[in-house]
């Protein structure tokens, strides 16, 4: 089979290069990091930084297909490959900066938080006066997991932080009631496929659970989260899968952000759906038919094993609901995705 290339060296590409190798395909990971839990399953790797021409021109030439399972990839560099790379260059840049993201939503008829962009203390200050408090402040770019936000609940908070030294987005904080995902993929001609809607907790920033089916309220809401998805993909012309996260509230859904890639949300699929997201978007990337998204079981359960909680393998094993998946990452830190579960509800 021919090789499809993956930027990125993490879980979610390791998930990709599975999916690829199901169908015949070899993968080949693009990372800076000499650790790499995808080129671990890959049968190649380029590890070099990402502005590297040299080494991405070598990568381009062995993939003939280049997907990324990160969306912080330094876009400029990967002008000569944009011709492999069928989720297009213009969904990065437009997810990989906060600002640009809800600008763009917004002109789609998305409605986000309240937001303002910060460069300085007086932008700050008037951010708060006209959003109010609590609110976030965050990095436009690279944030992750909840890294670089800062939760400021008066005016006095903002007043004792030391602002970081990087463009910043002001936002309102929302009392959401829940917070769900929508999970679609679109295939290279265009046909659009969504997967059911996990309702989603975070701990600290980071996912711990999603549920299927998610609670009434969310539900209620899946079909206006839903047409704006389909709107963000066809304007960006997109081809694989797409996440957009929102808040789910009294009066309608919030636009969170989006991420134009495979989505922790969605491992729920491997087992939950008929059809898998790291599936269905090897096959859209590849320009096959999308498989069948819907659900393989009444409900599931997903559980994120996050940073160094200590688990008993055998116990969750031995419940036959219980599926069990690990990323082979050597240290756990704090805050760190070590792994996860999926538990389908069959009766
Ligand atoms: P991801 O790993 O999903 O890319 P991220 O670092 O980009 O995370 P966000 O999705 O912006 O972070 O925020 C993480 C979580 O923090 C949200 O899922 C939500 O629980 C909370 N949060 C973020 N922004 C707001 C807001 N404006 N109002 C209320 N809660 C918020
Ligand atoms: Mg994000
Ligand atoms: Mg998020």
């Amino acid at each position: 089979g021919e090789t499809i290339g993956i930027l990125g060296g993490g879980q979610l590409g390791r998930m990709i290069a599975m999916a690829a190798a199901q169908l015949g395909y070899r993968a080949h990971v693009y990372a800076p990091e000499a650790e790499s839990i995808a080129a671990e399953v890959c049968g190649g790797f380029t590890c070099a930084a990402w502005d590297d021409t040299e080494a991405l021109a070598r990568f381009a030439a062995d993939c003939a297909v280049i997907t990324y399972e990160f969306e912080n990839v330094p876009v400029a560099p990967l002008a000569p490959l944009t011709d492999k790379l069928l989720a297009h260059p213009r969904a990065l840049e437009t997810a990989q900066d906060r600002v640009n993201e809800k600008t763009f939503v917004e002109a789609l008829g998305g409605r986000p938080a309240p937001w303002a962009a910060v460069n300085s203390r007086a932008d700050l200050d008037a951010a708060i006066a006209r959003i109010g408090t609590p609110g976030i402040l965050k990095t436009r770019r690279d944030g992750y997991d909840g890294k670089g936000q800062w939760r400021i609940m008066s005016p006095a908070d903002a007043e004792g932080l030391d602002l970081p030294a990087a463009a910043l987005v002001y936002e309102g904080f929302i009392d959401f009631r829940a917070e769900f995902s929508v999970l679609m993929c679109r295939g290279a001609d265009g046909d659009i496929r969504f997967w059911d809607t996990p309702e989603n907790v975070h701990k600290g920033g980071i996912l711990s659970v999603s549920t299927i089916p998610g609670s009434n309220l969310v539900q209620d809401q899946v079909a206006e989260g839903r047409a704006l998805a389909a709107k963000v993909a066809e304007a960006l012309d997109y081809v694989g899968v797409l996440t957009l996260e929102f808040f789910a509230t009294e009066n309608g859904p919030v636009f969170n952000e989006m991420a134009p890639r495979v989505h922790n949300s969605g491992h729920w699929t491997i087992e939950g759906a008929i059809t898998s997201q790291f599936e269905n978007h090897v096959r859209a990337i590849c320009g096959l038919p999308l498989g069948d998204t819907r659900l393989a079981a009444k409900g599931v359960v997903m559980n994120n094993l996050i940073g160094d909680e200590v688990h008993d393998w055998a116990q969750i094993l031995s419940d036959p609901a219980n599926h069990l998946h690990l990323y082979g990452k050597a240290a756990a830190r704090p805050g760190r995705k070590m792994g996860h579960v999926t538990r389908l509800i069959l009766k």
